[in-house]
This record gives C-alpha cells, sequence and structure tokens, in this order.
C-alpha cells in the first residue's frame, strides 16, 4: 500500500483483493501451525515459560527507571554511548546529527530491520538530509523499492507473493526475471554487498537490552543485521525503552519464546551480542557505537490502564493467529504496529482519538492472548480501548445488547426472530453492516428442537 493517508479499517477491508488475503494467510497459517510443535520442543511446561516471561516483564515496568539508569550505566563501561529521545521528532533530530558527525550528507546508511525507527519515520528524515539510506532486510529491501509500508512486524511483506517481488527486482534491474526464492534472495545479496562495503553508517533496532550488562542483542535469520552492525564505522541502535531485561540469566528463555513464537524456529539462524566498539585487539567492527532509548509516548501508556502492552517482545504471533489481521492485513490499521498488538499499541502511544477504529478490528476470539509468549491480555484492553473511544465520541456505539436482552428474554419474541431471521439475507436492517455484508449466515440443519421438544413423549 502506498504512504499517505489511510482509509478506516472497515474501508480498508473492503478493497483487500484476493490475492493479497491468499499471500497473508498462507504464511501467517503456516507460522502458527508450527509455534506450538516448536515451543513444546523448548520448553518442558510452555504455560510455566509464558509465565516466568510475563513475570519477568512486569518485573521490568514495575522497575523501569532504575533498569534504565543500570542499563546506561554499563553501557557506557562498556564504551556505548546512550542518548535519550523523548519523542520522534527528537529522536529523528538526534540521529541525523549523529550521521552528520560520523559521514558526510550524502554517504550512504545501511539498515537493518527495525520498528522503532519505521515508528518515528527515520528513513525519510535521513533522506531529505541527503543521505542514502538503504534497508538491506529483504522484505525490508522490497518494501523500500516498491515505496510500500510494513504490514507485518516480522514479516514485512508478508502481503505479498513471489511473482510481485520477481517483478520488482525486474524492474529495478537486479537481475532476469525469476520467481525462485533462491535466486531472488541471491539477486538481492549481489546488490546489496557493495552498499555493506561502501557504507560509513549502520542503523538497527534490538530485541533486548541487558541492564546487568550493558549488553545489546539483535535476532535475525538474514546476516544483514550482522553487517549492518559490524561492516560500517558507527552503529546506531535504536530501541524502545521496553525493550530491557534485567540480567543475562532471562535471555535465553527470550530467546527461545521469541523465536518459537516468531516463525516456529528453536533459535534464529543468528543470535548477535553487542557489547561496545571495535576493541584495540580486534580487527572488526564500528568505532562508535550509540544506543538511542526511544520514549514516544511510552512513559504515558505505561502510567495508564494499557501499561502491560509494553511487556511485548514484538513476535507477531497474535497477528499471525488473528482472523481479522489475515483477512485484511496489516495495512488495514494504519499505524507502523498492526494486528491485535497495533490495535493496542498504537492508540495507546498515539491517543484513541487518533486511531478510534482500530480497536474494533477484532472479534475477541481470545487467540491473541492465548498465543502471546508474554500473556498479555489484548481481549480486555480492546474492550477498554472501545470503552474509551465511545465516551470520548469518537466511535460510534454499536447496536445496543439492550436490542439482544428484548428479544432474548421472551419467548415469544425469540421464537418469531428465528422465524424471521432468513429474511435478514434480504431486508436492509441496521445489523446488516459489517459481519453480514461478507458472511452468509448458516442454513438451518436437521430438526427444529423445539418441534422435537415438544412432540417428544
Ligand atoms: S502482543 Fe504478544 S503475541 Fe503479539 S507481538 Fe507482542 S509479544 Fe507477540
Amino acid at each position: 500500500m502506498p504512504k499517505g493517508k489511510k482509509p478506516s479499517v472497515e474501508a480498508f477491508a473492503r478493497g483487500v483483493t484476493a490475492e493479497t488475503t491468499k499471500s497473508v494467510r498462507a504464511a501467517s497459517k503456516s507460522k502458527t501451525e508450527s509455534r506450538i510443535p516448536t515451543l513444546e520442543i523448548a520448553f518442558h511446561d510452555v504455560e510455566g515459560a509464558r509465565t516466568q516471561a510475563a513475570q519477568i516483564k512486569e518485573f521490568v515496568l514495575d522497575n523501569i527507571s532504575s533498569l534504565l539508569v543500570q542499563l546506561e550505566a554499563k553501557c557506557k563501561m562498556n564504551g556505548i554511548q546512550v542518548h535519550w529521545a523523548k519523542d520522534a521528532e527528537s529522536a529523528r533530530n538526534l540521529i541525523a546529527r549523529l550521521c552528520e558527525e560520523a559521514a558526510p550528507v550524502g554517504s550512504t546508511i545501511v539498515k537493518a530491520k527495525s520498528m522503532a525507527t519505521e515508528e518515528i519515520h527515520l528513513n525519510e528524515h535521513l533522506i531529505e538530509k541527503g543521505y542514502e539510506v538503504v534497508e538491506t532486510d529483504l522484505g525490508e529491501y522490497v518494501i523500500q523499492i516498491d515505496h510500500d509500508t510494513p504490514s507485518h512486524l516480522v514479516t514485512p511483506i508478508i502481503h505479498k507473493n513471489k511473482r510481485q517481488v520477481a517483478e520488482s527486482f525486474s524492474r529495478e534491474g537486479l537481475g532476469p526475471y525469476t520467481e525462485s526464492p533462491e535466486e531472488l534472495a541471491a539477486q538481492a545479496r549481489r546488490h546489496l554487498r557493495d552498499r555493506f562495503k561502501e557504507a560509513k553508517i549502520g542503523i538497527s533496532g534490538i530485541n533486548f537490552a541487558i541492564a546487568q550488562s550493558g549488553r545489546l542483542v539483535l535476532v535475525e535469520n538474514e546476516g544483514n543485521n550482522r553487517l549492518s552492525t559490524t561492516a560500517p564505522d558507527t552503529h546506531i541502535a535504536v530501541m524502545g525503552l521496553e525493550k530491557i531485561l534485567p540480567s543475562e540469566g532471562d535471555l535465553p528463555l527470550f530467546l527461545r519464546l521469541l523465536a518459537g513464537s516468531a516463525t516456529g524456529q528453536r533459535m534464529t539462524v543468528y543470535v548477535h551480542m553487542i557489547s561496545g566498539p571495535r576493541r584495540k585487539d580486534e580487527n572488526d567492527g564500528p568505532s562508535n557505537v550509540h544506543l538511542v532509548i526511544l520514549d514516544n509516548g511510552r512513559t504515558k501508556v505505561l502510567n495508564g490502564p494499557y501499561r502491560e502492552i509494553l511487556r511485548c517482545i514484538r513476535c507477531g504471533a497474535c497477528l499471525n493467529v488473528c482472523p481479522v489481521y489475515r483477512q485484511v492485513s496489516g495495512h488495514a490499521y494504519g499505524h507502523v504496529y498492526s494486528g491485535p498488538l497495533g490495535a493496542v499499541l498504537a492508540p495507546a502511544l498515539e491517543g484513541v482519538e487518533q486511531l478510534p477504529d482500530v480497536a474494533k478490528a477484532s472479534t475477541l476470539c481470545g487467540s491473541c492472548e492465548e498465543v502471546c509468549p508474554v500473556k498479555i491480555p489484548i481481549p480486555r484492553m480492546l474492550l477498554q480501548l472501545r470503552e474509551e473511544a465511545v465516551r470520548k465520541g469518537v466511535l460510534k456505539e454499536p447496536i445496543p445488547w439492550s436490542m439482544f436482552v428484548f428479544g432474548a428474554t421472551s419467548g415469544l419474541r425469540w421464537r418469531t426472530g428465528l422465524k424471521l431471521l432468513p429474511m435478514s439475507k434480504m431486508a436492509q436492517h441496521p445489523m446488516k453492516n459489517g459481519w453480514t455484508e461478507f458472511r452468509d449466515l448458516p442454513e438451518k440443519q436437521g430438526r427444529d428442537f423445539r418441534k422435537w421438544w415438544n412432540g417428544r413423549s
């Protein structure tokens, strides 16, 4: 989807093509199916592991100030320069200044995948300043050349298929047209290899920052994070302030939960532990490592009713399992964070007035909470957001439950309603918005229960 003003979730859903839905469903289904067997191999007690992870993240939220101070002190001891950014604008300006100190305007910046930098729209800012910014994650690279936006936390091009990627690569002259995934990956690799060599600055997100040791941890499968963080002379890492873990001992639990929940892997192909810039006796690595710690509304969320959403480790499992996300794709949510996570985090960060309808993009089936590795009570918060949006007058109140109660509390009204139900397919009525426009009511099957009950001997 091109960048620009987004329509409402409902309006967007009407325009989603069958091809997009097919791509999103296929990828999310396969990740969901591989998640449980992998976690069951990784943990004797998956439920216990999720509870433990949730408790650790709660501890982090309860003690975030002291843990951040500890992280800053340890990072500085390791030679990592720590910076604080209160909002997106100050983060963009700060990172632009760090870039100007590191390399002349016009230099190449290689970027590893990072939702925090998507959140603050960093690429656009640095390109405006005159830098050449190159996304190096395969999916993010496709997004960049297509002038698109990511539609999934972990798999940014989940909405595209092989043919669409092949057309983009061929259009950009990366090589002869092919729909072979291996060939397409090889074309991207050949193209990006030179960009790593010429880049003076590498920018990445991080998955975890360890307060005890001041170590930054990144996980990935492609190897582009390693090159982005080690080949250029300056590495700038950007993290939301909630990405902290108290101790090194917490890491094995979170690494296994993240890999299993995100991609159904027992462990990602690469796990990077960054402990500072290149030492005197080392040949490789950057001379300067910066860590930018981003607030951008998180402190407000921390002190509000949606606090638990800050436990999130960005695994994407709730997106993969969500029947609404599978149908409409990530772009429908109109924010960098999509799916059940985004339906809570985006309005929590930006205010429900900015995104009043995203909390409605849920059937409240509870699957998101069931798969969440840190047990975030997403359905409860979606209901709270809906209530807040209605209370603030930015969302229309749904058809009142009083109508249902009126029908269900009288035998005569209930029986009459059941008889009239088939006519609802033809009639225009206030409940015919959304659900019945896209779905047929199931046909009545088998015998009539009431007739059977009344006629039993
Ligand atoms: S809310 Fe839970 S399931 Fe969803 S991305 Fe975050 S950690 Fe994963």
